[in-house]
């Protein structure tokens, strides 16, 4: 039993290295965030070793007493963050939650009714190389060509005219909120189910800080990690237990062997934390930084240059920048912001005259740097920096006011590289 040092100096190496670069770069990608090291603690730990097939007290496996008590946590604090009388806590991530959803409301065959791919839809909404795809009838509503918003008439028509049994509202790029009653009446309409995939907001619902999707879903599956910033991992909720069984079934054995409980354990701190007024302060922090740098984004210096936000603004934690009207593409723009020390993701805006190795858009997000500590003065800062430097401003001092902040608001400091 050597340290992870002795036994594989090569993945010690890796781990120093990537703690080095999240210390050093500005996290920017709107589905990342750091985790407190109380869940890096439960990540890291003997829970691991255990086989826990089945659910609290009902598990195929002898010893589970202890994990049986993490699980039963986890849920019930799920449940009362989002005032739900469901919750799951079992899947292994966004995707396989997404995967026990569907097979749990609807049929192979079915028609399910998703946002498009690529105005900001994911790839579990019907993607058709995704099981998604692959098993159901996909078809999808797009945004309005000219507010580049989800236009609720629009998704009626689409209702009416496929007549789904499962219509999907949630998004993985996307910068205002949905309207979830409107998705419930035209559901209602429609016999079909209402699912909401939350993974992106669900930091903010639990904040009081976006509009909830539960009192209106059928059914709620969100990830962990992106706002929320817990483990990598899934869960599903619901307001009411008709679902219940069906969903959990469909997730073990439907989709999934031994629940991860080291994860689970850490998805039970998460949600601890995401009920304090300490985690409130930081959902806030997260969309005044949103707010901030769409507003820096949307300055007469960038109009200028053909840089914009897509809908001219934001509700959540991450702005869309639209270049299609400028000299710099995507990829230039994630790369000259690398350089920079910043780290986004590029991204095809909806109607995307670029090819999607080079799009004409950048999600840029606030989660990660919210939880690093940054404020109003902060982001402003860092909003200034990534103008300047679509704008073609000189990398190096730019680098220099990166390394400004990097410097002020220390990464794991408790951790050693
Ligand atoms: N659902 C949405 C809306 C997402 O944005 C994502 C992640 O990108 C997922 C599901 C899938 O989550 P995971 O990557 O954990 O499978």
């Amino acid at each position: 039993n050597q340290p992870l040092s002795v036994v594989d100096p090569e993945i010690a190496e890796v781990l120093d290295l990537e703690l080095g670069r999240q210390r050093d770069y500005l996290e920017m990608i709107a589905s990342e965030n750091f985790v407190p090291v109380s869940v890096l603690q439960s990540q890291g730990s003997v829970l691991t070793n255990k086989y826990a097939e089945g659910y609290p007290g009902r598990r195929y496996y002898g010893g589970c007493e202890f994990v049986d008590v993490a699980e039963n946590l986890a849920i019930e604090r799920a449940k009362s963050l989002f005032g739900a009388a469901y919750a799951n806590v079992q899947p292994h991530s966004g995707a396989s939650a997404n995967a026990a959803v569907l097979s749990a409301i609807a049929t192979p065959g079915d028609t399910i009714l998703g946002l498009e791919l690529a105005h900001g839809g994911h790839l579990t909404h019907g993607m058709k190389l995704n099981f998604s795809g692959k098993l159901y009838n996909a078809v999808s509503y797009g945004v309005n060509p000219e507010t580049f918003q989800v236009d609720m008439d629009v998704v009626r028509d689409k209702a009416l005219e496929h007549k789904p049994q499962v219509i999907i509202a949630g998004w993985s790029a996307y910068p205002r909120h949905l309207d979830f009653a409107a998705f419930r009446a035209i559901a209602d309409e429609v016999g079909a189910k209402l699912w909401v995939d939350m993974a992106h907001f669900a930091g903010l619902v639990a904040a009081g800080l976006h509009p909830s999707p539960v009192p209106f879903a059928d059914v709620v599956s969100s990830t962990v990690h992106k706002t929320i910033g817990g483990p990598r991992s899934g869960f599903i909720v619901s307001r009411d237990t008709e679902l219940a069984k069906a969903l959990n079934s469909n997730v073990f054995p439907g989709q999934q062997g031994g629940p991860l409980m080291h994860v689970i354990a850490a998805k039970a701190t998460a949600f601890k934390i995401a009920a304090t007024e300490e985690f409130r302060d930081r959902q806030a922090r997260t969309l005044r930084g949103a707010a901030l740098l769409a507003e820096r984004l949307t300055a007469a210096d960038t109009r200028e240059a053909g840089i914009d936000v897509l809908t001219g603004g934001t509700d959540v934690h991450l702005v869309l920048a639209d270049l299609r009207n400028s000299k710099i593409d995507g990829k230039q723009a994630e790369d000259v912001l690398h350089e920079a020390l910043i780290t986004v993701n590029r991204n095809s805006v909806p109607f995307d005259p670029r090819p999607p190795m080079v799009t004409s858009g950048l999600r840029i997000g606030t989660p990660a740097l919210a939880t690093r500590g940054f404020g109003d003065v902060e982001f402003t800062e860092v909003s200034d920096i990534i103008a300047q430097a679509l704008l073609g401003a000189d990398v190096a001092p730019l680098r220099e006011r990166v390394q400004a902040l990097t410097s002020r608001f220390p990464l794991y400091p408790e951790l050693q590289q």
